[in-house]
């Protein structure tokens, strides 16, 4: 009998019901947007940014409309503009390079490992083409964060971190998002929060908070906000920013909030489901599973793995037969970018040499999503289906 698995592999959970209920008080109220509050009434909005940077242990957060805004906002915080260069991971999803376009900026890409991390060694070669790093923990991978920021602070390097894969993640105990000036994150619903659409922003520098809340559309109402700095910061900033409109409204933070709260137990039940598939992975012939560092508390919403030196039509043979069985994979080796995945070198508005060691590894690289509807014994069929598809085309090629 051949087991072929009937889940949905990007349904996820319910919105909980405190969210829902929260999100009917909003409506009710007629107040969605977050400068729209009761006398003495903070709003979702506010509440959420104090409730976000209690719990990644930082001094600012602001919400915003998307993780792809709190991108480009942080690169506008820090002053990047038209022909500044910003290095950022090749291996990374459109909207990192589309940040940096959005500026006017040029993204200079570093390449990946097939640890599918950054690649620091090629990080401190490029150290002197800019001085902020644009850096993606693209599918939840963190780089040793140590030594990143070591090379980093050496060079005078600023770092913005895009954690829309990372949100409760740590490196040593770290949260991820709190080693570089900015951390950004998305509420997105394929994220770990889901809002439909949403994003937020953290740091501990009071005049980058400013100057970020200006930009996102505040006009003279800064005062509204829990986590910012106060007035004098603004009195600083306030005439030198321009308004790109990009807020959050109350009814995606009301969502948010009561999903905050679960945060920890949803990124250990994805650990679970993570593991599931790992261990039944583990010692196929002609695939890699990625071993995961012991300083990394990690959140496996996905998980990937590698068929390195594959033929191209091997590869295709694998996601061929996975799919006829109801498992979707993604290659992130294909010539013409499909769905989410895409190759530094498809995105032509942005200047890129070749990176044989890097094209190498997204040659082989096998994608998946773990959505919290599946179960772990779901996972357990998953990985039972890869790894005999996998294991047939290998033996046969
Ligand atoms: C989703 C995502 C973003 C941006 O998030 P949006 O909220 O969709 O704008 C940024 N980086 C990565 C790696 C992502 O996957």
């Amino acid at each position: 009998m051949t087991e072929v698995f009937k889940g949905n592999f990007t349904q996820q959970e319910p919105i909980p019901e405190a969210a829902i209920e929260a999100a009917l008080r909003v409506m009710r109220s007629g107040r969605l947007h977050r400068y729209n509050v009761a006398e003495g009434e903070p709003g979702e909005v506010a509440l959420l940014e104090q409730e976000f940077a209690q719990a990644m242990g930082v001094s600012y957060c602001l919400a915003v409309a998307s993780g792809g805004y709190a991108l480009s906002c942080a690169l506008r915080a820090l002053g990047v503009g038209p022909g500044d260069k910003v290095l950022t991971n090749a291996f990374t999803l459109a909207p990192v390079p589309g940040a940096i376009a959005s500026v006017g900026a040029v993204p200079v890409f570093v390449g990946v490992t097939e640890d599918l991390v950054i690649d620091l060694d090629d990080l401190a070669a490029k150290a002197g083409e800019a001085d902020v790093l644009m850096l993606s923990h693209m599918r939840g991978h963190l780089a040793d964060m140590d030594r990143l920021m070591e090379i980093c602070t050496a060079a005078g390097i600023r770092v913005i971190e895009d954690c829309a894969h990372t949100m409760g993640a740590r490196w040593r105990g770290r949260l991820s998002g709190t080693d570089g000036v900015i951390g950004c994150y998305s509420t997105q619903t394929y994220k770990h929060l889901n809002s439909g659409e949403g994003g937020l922003l953290v740091t501990d520098d009071a005049e980058v908070m400013a100057r970020a809340v200006m930009l996102s559309g505040s006009y003279m109402l800064y005062d509204r906000h829990i986590a910012a700095p106060g007035p004098e910061v603004f009195e600083r900033i306030r005439y030198d920013m321009p308004n790109i409109s990009g807020r959050m409204d109350h009814l995606r933070a009301a969502i948010l909030r009561p999903q905050l709260r679960d945060l920890a137990t949803q990124c250990d039940r994805w650990n679970a489901r993570y593991r599931a598939v790992e261990d039944g992975l583990r010692d196929t012939p002609g695939l890699r599973v990625v071993d995961r560092p012991e300083e990394e508390y990690f959140v496996g919403s996905s998980i990937q793995f590698l068929l390195l030196d594959w033929a191209p039509a091997a590869v295709q043979e694998v996601l061929r037969r996975c799919a006829a069985r109801g498992v979707e994979l993604k290659w992130f080796g294909g010539a013409e970018p499909v769905g989410f995945t895409s190759r530094y070198d498809s995105w032509r508005y942005a200047p890129s040499t070749a990176m044989p060691a890097t094209d190498r590894v997204l040659a082989g690289l096998i994608d998946m999503r773990l959505p919290l509807t599946f179960s772990v014994e779901d996972c357990q069929v998953i990985a039972r289906i890869i790894r005999a598809e996998a294991g047939a085309v290998f033996q046969s090629g």
